[in-house]
């Protein structure tokens, strides 16, 4: 069969967009396909492209610090200029709150310790005196604004937090989408926006390209599925779903912008936050706001999303429940009677762990499950996958011998067995978008 590439990534977010120029970067003549009109329109478009490198597992650690240092080195790494610039990496530093869900973060000192990272184990008297605007009181376990308890405090103060100085966010994500596309192009890489994928083909038990909605085909003997909130969907067109002990769904998410507290300079004073003990994460934005998530406490019904193309947009009562939690711990801030911010989509894995994988129909792969967590790894997601192919396509039994890759910068070694679609759910996860 005629092949008009030898590798078709479906999808160009930012790990969409990773794969492809890593397998440029090997010889591959790639296509990323995208039925945006622009790379990084998907779910990247609206992540909080926070680089953190607590994780509930020492290989979700280990995979984060590898990926912080081709952020610090970004230029390099791509090896080429964008006429639109290059997203930066904003330093604010990290910390993390201590409580029961996350077992006082022993294990992620463990795993920082090894992973050479320094880090500051403070009590509940060293967070006031290093952030003073902070009520450092307990509120957890957090519950929904119905109950009774909401709002007041549970009694002493929280147990202590980890301060990691490095740790921050990406101030532009959908240009480092740009940048990735551009530096695959260096290599030959190629780009088709406005192109949707609506049938994966099939040829002798393997994988042949794919059927755009404009009744075109696209043949190459690998396809790669990286399509975010889509990803189910795709893994169904290509009828690997059955192979499959860790599936995948899209999941809503609600992030709130707010002005900082009146006189408060928070981009200045404020690091990364992530906080169990009220169920948030936030970080300083552009205005002086800040920008607060949720760390998807138990006691929150979670919208699981059927169809990633037509869900609920609008903010919902979870907007100002989040403010409402975040105002626990901010000393003055205000509830705003308008609300901002986003809504977008999770792509979830059953255990919040992604799935970096080939599949059962040879040829097919899949980069999916990135379960809000995920931006921040995309650089080396990137290599694994294109490891992954290169070694699968060369012959290896990745289900029985599963292919390892050397971390650069951490010198460990990545066993890309982890992230396998037949794993058993991780009983380390935090089963939420701490991973
Ligand atoms: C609100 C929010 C906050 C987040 N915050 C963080 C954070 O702070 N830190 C962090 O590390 N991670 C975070 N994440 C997660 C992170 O953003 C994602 O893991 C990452 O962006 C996923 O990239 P992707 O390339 O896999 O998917 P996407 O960016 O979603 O790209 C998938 C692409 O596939 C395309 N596609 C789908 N179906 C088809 C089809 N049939 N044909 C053609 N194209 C198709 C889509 O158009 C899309 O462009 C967050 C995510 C969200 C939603």
């Amino acid at each position: 069969m005629n092949q008009d590439y030898d590798a078709i990534i479906i999808g160009a977010g930012v790990i969409g967009t990773a794969t492809g120029f890593e397998l440029a970067k090997r010889g591959y003549r790639t296509l990323n396909v995208d039925k945006q009109p622009t790379a990084g329109s998907g779910s990247t478009c609206n992540t909080c492209a926070i680089i953190r490198l607590h994780y509930s597992t020492p290989d979700g650690c280990a995979m984060a610090r590898e990926s912080y240092f081709y952020w610090l080195d970004w230029g390099r790494y791509l090896g080429v200029a964008d006429e639109m610039g290059l997203a930066q990496y904003v330093n604010t530093g990290c910390l993390v709150m201590k409580n029961g869900r996350n077992k006082d973060l022993v294990n992620v000192m463990a795993a920082l310790d090894e992973l050479h990272v320094a880090y500051e184990d403070l009590a509940a008297d060293g967070i006031a005196a290093r952030f003073p605007w902070m009520d450092t009181r307990t509120y957890g376990p957090p519950v929904t604004t119905d109950d009774e308890r909401f709002g007041e405090p549970t009694g002493g103060h929280i147990r202590g937090a980890v301060y990691i100085p490095e740790s921050g966010y990406i101030d532009d994500p959908t240009l480092a989408c740009h940048n990735l596309q551009r530096a695959c192009e260096a290599h030959g890489g190629e780009y088709r926006f406005n192109a949707e994928v609506v049938e994966v083909l099939k040829s002798d038990g393997r994988v042949a390209g794919i059927r755009l909605a404009d009744g075109s085909r696209i043949h190459a003997p690998v396809v790669v599925n990286v399509g975010g909130p889509h990803s189910a969907i795709i893994n169904r067109m290509a009828g690997v779903l059955d192979g499959m002990n860790i599936t995948t769904r899209a999941l809503k998410q609600e992030v709130c912008y707010v002005p900082a507290p009146a006189g408060m300079d928070y981009h200045q004073l404020a690091p990364l936050i992530s906080d169990g003990d009220i169920g948030c994460y936030s970080r300083p934005t552009t205005g002086n706001h800040i920008l607060i998530g949720s760390e998807d406490p138990p006691c929150d019904v979670l919208e699981w999303v059927e169809d990633p193309d037509d869900y609920n947009t609008n903010f919902t009562h979870q907007w100002e429940t989040q403010v409402m939690r975040e105002a626990q711990r901010l000393k003055g801030l205000g509830i705003p009677g308008q609300t901002g911010g986003l809504v977008d989509l999770y792509d979830v894995s059953d255990d919040w762990i992604p799935i970096y994988d080939k599949s059962d129909l040879p040829g097919f792969y899949m980069a999916v499950g990135t379960s809000g967590n995920q931006f921040k790894n995309a650089p080396v997601a990137g290599k694994l996958m294109a490891e992954l192919v290169d070694q699968v396509e060369g012959g290896r039994d990745h289900d029985a011998d599963p292919v390892t890759m050397p971390l650069t910068y951490t010198r460990r070694t990545c066993d890309i067995g982890f992230f396998s679609r037949r794993r058993s759910l991780n009983p380390d996860s935090s089963y939420s978008v701490i991973g």
